[in-house]
């Protein structure tokens, strides 16, 4: 009988495209379901975005579109990765679905029952005029250890002290630039610290469905104190409306913090597709055989490991089998792939430059392990990998035979093979248990080291029996034909071995070798009698300018040697819509501007910008421009730029003007104007 596995990857948060981080574990997880699928055994693989939390909401707001708008632009431009990649999930939905609304009350509503749910007050910071609770993120301050400014509500990163926001001097709010007040309000508690989730939990992370690593690590947060109590704390799941995400059952005014719901948006994405194919939900997750299995970063495994096998515990609901850990991607032993500044290599880069996708997928997958390791990605290793192993040791093989069987054997195989011939088959077929054994404890690194040294056995036999000299003996056409057509069993089976990391290629080696799609099954069988077809070519090797090119900065990469960059300097590094529609530009009345006494570069500008009051912005203008010539012009300004404190008072935004990074070349600075017709208040996007 076939396994039931239902997989998943951790959903992508929906403020921007997928990074290779995202990428790395699609192809880990991709892998493994495709090794699965080729057993025989059924698989549901399904993953969504991450679509609520206030970072949507500002993020909407800020580009002056719908939360929902904001996550189906998202998602719409998830399809190049995925199908570039080759990642093949049965599904992709959206936290924001109508499953996942449903399901998410229902586990609530079944931990409520469960008496695991309470309310307290909590005092935190509250946005007077935006008229919202301020998250950690959005309140800054000066750190109260160095007194560095602008530093967000959690810690700071010039000293690295962590402190809680009502510690922060001069706090104010990251959204209106408001000083924000203390407020209290009601929250819901997931009451984690209760002994039926405490013992629970330490049974269900401590019985092997976790990674040695991380059950050892997960054990430290079950330390008991001297009373005897272990050190979990209750979960905060609520949040204060405004708010984009799900609203709590007969509390109006409160939804679920995001975390509440991210994960149930797995069972929402499978309900979704189960709809979708005519199966029941809830008897498919009932049958005692399905395996539900999650992979995930490092990062994330409190969320994975207590949290949500506890949710789904006591609200009556199947517990997770196995969480599938891995580490982080680096480049060049260099940063981590970091999901806010997403440095690094950029997947969809990678693609339109035209490198193939299955040399990526094959250079993760040789050094991907079952362990919490992170993994870096080294160019000159990259190429080596690909140029002598997978085209060096493994293409190779069929181009070496392939020539010869269609020129002199009309395509069609032998089935004698010699003794030689059946032995060297023989031992490939006999690794085919070891090789599955790999790939189900995810060592893919390992498996592919065992197909290489499979491969170096067949072209040890290539050149022992040299079949481009048989070639040229008169009476050794049985020897070609038994040396050739060993060559292209022996590149069937490899091909069989490396098809979960190689699906494209495997899929064009059917279509060469004129066979059904490969089962693991079939490495016990033999081709005997058969006619495979013409062979073309399979795979490039990888050329080192293609990935000097997937390193370059964009800017280099377009001005051309000779030029001086545009206006003095170098095009900035590429951003993202999302990110370009965090700065906020407003037209803006100059009411008025003076002088400011005691300094010489300095104009104080009194601006309009429709907000029913007026602002104060210092500007640098004051060599360049005489008050008279701006007072009553419109012009650009920065309207959500963090208030800043000078000398002479607060600047609440910044006007735009032009100028040559190279002032001899180009002097003066140019305050931007806009066309006729534009009123105070209209953003400029
Ligand atoms: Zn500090």
């Amino acid at each position: 009988m076939s396994r039931k596995l239902f997989v998943t990857t951790a959903l992508p948060y929906a403020n921007g495209p997928f990074h290779i981080g995202h990428i790395m574990e699609y192809i880990q997880a991709d892998t493994w379901v495709r090794f699965q699928r080729m057993r025989g055994e059924e698989v549901n693989f399904v993953c969504a975005d991450d679509a609520h939390g206030a970072a949507m909401m500002i993020a909407a707001e800020r580009a002056g579109v719908t939360p929902q708008a904001l996550v189906a632009g998202i998602a719409a431009g998830r399809k190049p990765y995925l199908d570039g990649f080759h990642i093949a999930f049965d599904n992709w939905s959206s936290t924001d679905s109508p499953e996942n609304h449903a399901l998410a009350r229902d586990i609530y509503r079944a931990l409520r029952s469960n008496d695991l749910i309470e309310t307290r007050s909590v005092e935190q910071f509250y946005d007077p005029e935006k008229g919202m609770f301020l998250a950690d993120r959005f309140i800054k301050g000066e750190c109260p250890n160095c007194g560095a400014k602008d530093q967000y509500g959690d810690n700071c990163e010039v000293c690295g002290a962590v402190y809680t926001p009502t510690e922060l001097r001069n706090p104010y709010s990251a959204i209106s630039g408001a000083t924000p007040v203390l407020r209290t309000s009601e929250h819901f508690f997931f009451r984690l610290s209760d002994p039926r989730c405490v013992e629970f939990l330490e049974e269900w992370t401590q019985n092997g469905r976790l990674q040695p690593e991380v059950a050892n690590k997960v054990r430290e947060w079950f330390k008991r104190d001297a009373s005897g109590k272990a050190a979990l704390a209750d979960w905060d799941i609520s949040r204060e409306a405004p708010y984009f995400g799900i609203e709590i059952p007969d509390a109006p005014g409160k939804y679920f913090y995001v975390w509440l719901d991210a994960p149930v948006g797995y069972l929402a994405s499978l309900k979704n597709l189960l709809d979708r194919n005519g199966v029941d939900f809830d008897a498919y997750l009932a049958d005692p055989a399905l395996e539900q299995v999650h992979f995930i970063g490092k990062d994330i495994v409190t969320f994975h490991t207590l949290f949500w096998p506890a949710m789904l515990k006591f609200s009556g609901r199947k517990i997770p089998d196995r969480i599938f850990v891995h580490g982080f991607l680096t480049v060049n032993n260099g940063e981590k792939m970091s999901k806010s500044r997403g440095t690094g290599i950029s997947p969809l880069k990678y693609l339109e430059l035209g490198l193939n996708a299955e040399w990526l997928r094959y250079y993760l997958a040789a050094k991907l392990n079952a362990r919490v390791e992170d993994l870096d990605f080294n160019p000159e290793d990259f190429i080596a990998r690909v140029n002598s192993d997978l085209v060096g040791k493994y293409i190779n093989i069929a181009s070496r035979a392939a020539g010869f069987l269609s020129k002199r054997f009309g395509g069609r195989l032998s089935a004698d093979l010699g003794v030689e011939g059946r032995a060297l088959l023989d031992g490939l077929r006999a690794h085919g248990g070891t090789v599955a054994e790999l790939y189900e404890e995810r060592e893919f690194a390992k498996a592919l080291r065992e197909v290489m040294l499979l491969a170096d056995r067949v072209n040890e036999y290539v050149d022992r029996h040299k079949p481009w000299e048989l070639a040229r003996q008169d009476g050794m056409d049985s020897a070609l034909h038994d040396v050739c057509s060993v060559c292209i069993e022996a590149f069937r089976l490899l091909t069989l071995y490396l098809k979960p990391v190689l699906p494209a290629l495997a899929a064009q080696v059917e279509a060469f070798l004129r066979i059904e799609p490969l089962q693991w099954a079939d490495a016990s069988r033999a081709l005997g009698h058969h006619t495979i077809g013409p062979y073309q070519h399979l795979m490039q090797r990888v050329d080192p300018k293609l990935l000097d090119a997937l390193f370059e900065a964009p800017a280099a990469a377009a001005t051309a040697a000779a030029l001086p960059p545009p206006g003095g300097e170098d095009i900035a590094p590429q951003i993202s819509a999302d990110e370009f529609f965090k700065v906020d530009l407003r037209i803006a009345r100059i009411v008025s501007a003076e002088a400011v006494e005691g300094s010489t570069k300095l104009l104080r500008l009194t601006l309009d910008v429709g907000e029913g009051r007026h602002r104060n912005v210092f500007s640098g203008i004051a060599a360049h421009y005489k008050p008279a010539d701006l007072a009553g012009k419109l012009t650009v300004m920065v309207a959500n730029l963090a208030p800043r404190k000078m000398k002479f008072g607060v600047s609440e935004g910044m006007v735009l003007a032009a100028s040559d990074a190279d002032e001899k070349a180009t002097p003066g600075v140019y305050v931007l104007e806009p066309f006729p017709g534009a009123v105070p208040g209209m953003r400029v996007r």
